[in-house]
């Protein structure tokens, strides 16, 4: 069934004292588990939230599929909905007006952490990428009152919608297609650090750059030198900010089309005075194995591994995954060499990714003295109240 249209909350949804309390505690989710009444209410509404005594909490949006019920948008009443979302995309773009620096491409809103739940857009120069994720958002009220707001303030010469297939799933909506919403342009070029890359919004599964990386590629740029390897390197992210630094730099990738695109990158970015990078097509474990068996020895590694832990369930193995990239990496480096080790799993927090890193180390008989621990980068807010809006680690270490 096709989210209803809603502007204003005409629904009451009652929370028991757990759900209460999480609202009160300050986080905006709330599992259906928690949902005492709320049967029948259609998908995607706006919805009144209150306690089980039916004292006022605020107001949410409802989704009839998803594990979380509730998703918490205002501690207020809400009676125009569409005015709203303007409001807080107009506030999120001038938020990053004022923090993002050296780049034109950046997240322009990040769902929960830019109090709009479900919503995601991306800017590349003048194309913005919009993922919408929650049935609320969905609703073709919403969709145009969103695209009118981006519109208006960034003037983009084209708008897509890049839908996840997985997401619609879990949320009961009727598949659609990546497409675009507004204008034609599908590719463009954009800059971070100085360094330019291609765009193109309609292709491949993934496409578009780690935007949440763009600060940690500068810290990582000022101490890479010598011999560099950057392993999981996509489109050339890291790799490309170090080769201005180093003397050799070889990026290893088990995605063919994400090495053409680093690639073509490359050459957009190519100066004499610079070493051609390398690009290599390999499984990233059978390749530090081999690599670290015939004793390989670098100056910087670069570890930017997928999330291994998609759920809590996940996390030991999780560990053991990383503990075996850093451990081999941290065998492959020459004294004096600098490690820039990532993880983007929520479920590992930083303790547990600095204990994977110490027990590595103390493994490969190196030791490690942190230079950076770092994060996401600033367009992707972090909001203390709701932890999963913090993921991203990055630890940058200097061995000997
Ligand atoms: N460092 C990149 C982002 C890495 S995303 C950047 O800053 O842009 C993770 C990458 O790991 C993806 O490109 C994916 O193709 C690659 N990947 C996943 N599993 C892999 C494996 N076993 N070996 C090598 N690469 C792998």
């Amino acid at each position: 069934m096709p989210p209803t249209p809603v502007q204003s909350a005409s629904n009451t949804v009652k929370l028991s004292p757990r759900g209460a309390n999480r609202l009160k505690d300050g986080h905006v989710w709330v599992y259906r588990s928690d949902v005492v009444s709320g049967e029948s209410i259609p998908p995607g509404s706006l919805v009144a939230v209150t306690d089980h005594r039916g004292k006022p909490l605020g107001t949410a949006l409802y989704s009839s599929s998803s594990q979380i019920a509730i998703r918490l948008i205002s501690n207020e009443p809400v009676t125009d909905l569409p005015a709203l979302l303007r409001e807080r995309i107009a506030a999120a773009i001038s938020y990053r007006a004022r923090l993002v620096r050296d780049t034109d491409a950046y997240r322009v809103t990040f769902s929960e952490a830019d109090f709009l739940p479900g919503l995601i857009v991306d800017r590349y120069n003048d194309l913005l990428s919009v993922q919408i994720l929650t049935q609320a958002m969905d609703s073709a009220v919403v969709r145009e009152a969103v695209i009118a707001e981006l519109g208006l303030r960034l003037k983009p010469a084209a708008v897509v919608e890049r839908v996840d297939p997985r997401v619609r799933d879990l949320e009961s909506l009727p598949l659609r297609q990546s497409c675009l919403l507004h204008g034609s342009k599908t590719a463009t070029t954009f800059a971070m650090n100085g360094i330019r890359f291609l765009y193109e919004a309609l292709e491949g599964q993934k496409t578009g750059a780690f935007l949440d990386q763009r600060e940690n590629y500068a810290a990582a740029a000022q101490y890479a030198h010598g011999e560099a390897l950057d392993i999981f390197c996509y489109q050339g992210g890291f790799a490309l900010h170090l080769a201005p630094h180093c003397s050799r730099v070889t990026g290893v990738d088990s995605s063919r089309p994400a090495l053409e695109v680093a690639d073509q990158n490359a050459a957009l970015n190519r100066r004499d005075n610079q070493p051609e990078i390398e690009w290599i097509e390999a499984n990233a474990f059978d390749l530090l194995r081999d690599y670290s068996t015939s004793h390989r020895q670098y100056d910087t590694i670069i570890l930017d591994p997928p999330p291994f832990a998609k759920s809590k369930r996940d996390l030991e193995a999780a560990l053991r995954g990383y503990k075996e990239l850093n451990l081999r990496a941290l065998k492959m480096l020459r004294p004096g060499g600098i490690l820039v080790t990532c993880s983007c799993s929520f479920h590992i927090s930083q303790a547990n990714f600095q204990e994977m890193l110490r027990s590595a180390a103390l493994d490969a008989d190196r030791t490690l003295r942190l230079i950076e621990l770092r994060g996401q980068a600033k367009d992707h807010p972090i909001l203390l109240n709701v932890p999963e809006t913090a993921y991203l680690k990055c630890v940058i270490a200097a061995v000997s």
